[in-house]
């Protein structure tokens, strides 16, 4: 499933093929995604120009001159291909990418000369469109913690939102209403990369008052490292696929613990070992050596 830096590299691999361009035809070859596409999805798009192409947490978000906006989520197994008029392709966004023509449900033209093909085999992604002035009250976004790169994301905040609470620190970071678009795989890394164990309460980041204590700092200083790291991964996969014209999505993740279990632990002088474990029904790898 994509997580935050996936999604940003798609976003940064569609811009120039829709922003500031305009939907010169749309086509629906299947319309039951997740949800029915809208009534009348290809006709509301038609004519229009993306103003600007944005994300919130895990969904794109499409600014249209119509003064809606289409919000588009990739599921478990969405991906975007991107062809030029020359009949190249110039970029498939997303590793689990299906090249059946079967899986091709919804196909935009655009007047930059692309065309912007939607596969998904699994049929859990979705696409919807809102009226700007009613996004604010969009029930998919606005119950949405601060997003994990943003200003308002830092140690202070995010030890508030862990005060008094019971759960584990995982299941905090996992929470949506305490930070945005963060799942399973960056979760562990940055956990790992905090040495804080996923087992500990997430009131510990806290003092008594809520104020943050070093170790939410820390966390926070993590979290931000490795979602960058990840879209610089998927940055410079995108720019050697556009020198190459190869197939892009292959992201070369170096995971410190993620799908690591009984491999030796990555931390310099820690000769722990990576556990699996099951929290909330979930994996989690972490080293109980250096993570406490
Ligand atoms: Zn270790």
């Amino acid at each position: 499933m994509p997580e935050l830096p996936e999604v940003e590299t798609v976003r940064r691999g569609l811009e120039p093929a829709m922003e500031g361009k305009r939907f010169i035809k749309v086509e629906v070859r299947r319309g039951d995604l997740r949800w029915p596409l809208p009534k009348d999805f290809a006709q509301r798009l038609k004519g229009t120009t993306v103003t600007g192409l944005g994300r919130r947490a895990k969904y794109l978000l499409a600014d249209l001159s119509s003064g809606e906006v289409l919000i588009m989520h990739l599921g478990m197994s969405g991906s975007f291909h991107v062809f030029q008029e020359t009949g190249k392709a110039v970029g498939s966004y997303y590793h689990e990418r299906s090249k059946h023509a079967a899986h091709d449900h919804v196909v935009f033209h655009m007047s930059s000369g692309a065309t912007v093909t939607f596969n998904d085999p699994r049929r859990f992604g979705s696409m919807k469109l809102v009226a700007r002035d009613k996004f604010d009250a969009e029930p998919l976004l606005n119950g949405l913690g601060p997003e994990p790169l943003g200003n308002a994301f830092d140690a202070a905040m995010l030890a508030r939102a862990c005060k008094g609470k019971k759960t584990s620190l995982k299941a905090a970071l996992l929470d949506q209403r305490v930070v945005a678009g963060l799942g399973n795989i960056y979760v562990c890394e940055a956990l790992h990369r905090a040495r804080l164990s996923p087992k500990r309460l997430a009131s510990s980041i806290a003092d008594r008052k809520g104020e943050p204590k070093e170790r939410a700092k820390q966390l926070v200083d993590s979290i931000k490292t490795v979602l960058n790291a990840a879209i610089k991964d998927g940055g410079s996969s995108l720019r050697d696929h556009r020198l190459t014209d190869g197939d892009l999505g292959m992201f070369q993740h170096n995971f410190l613990v993620y799908d690591r279990e009984g491999e030796p632990c990555r931390t310099p002088g820690c000769r722990g070992t990576v556990k699996r474990i099951v929290q909330n029904g979930r994996s989690t790898f972490y080293c109980p050596s250096c993570q406490k």
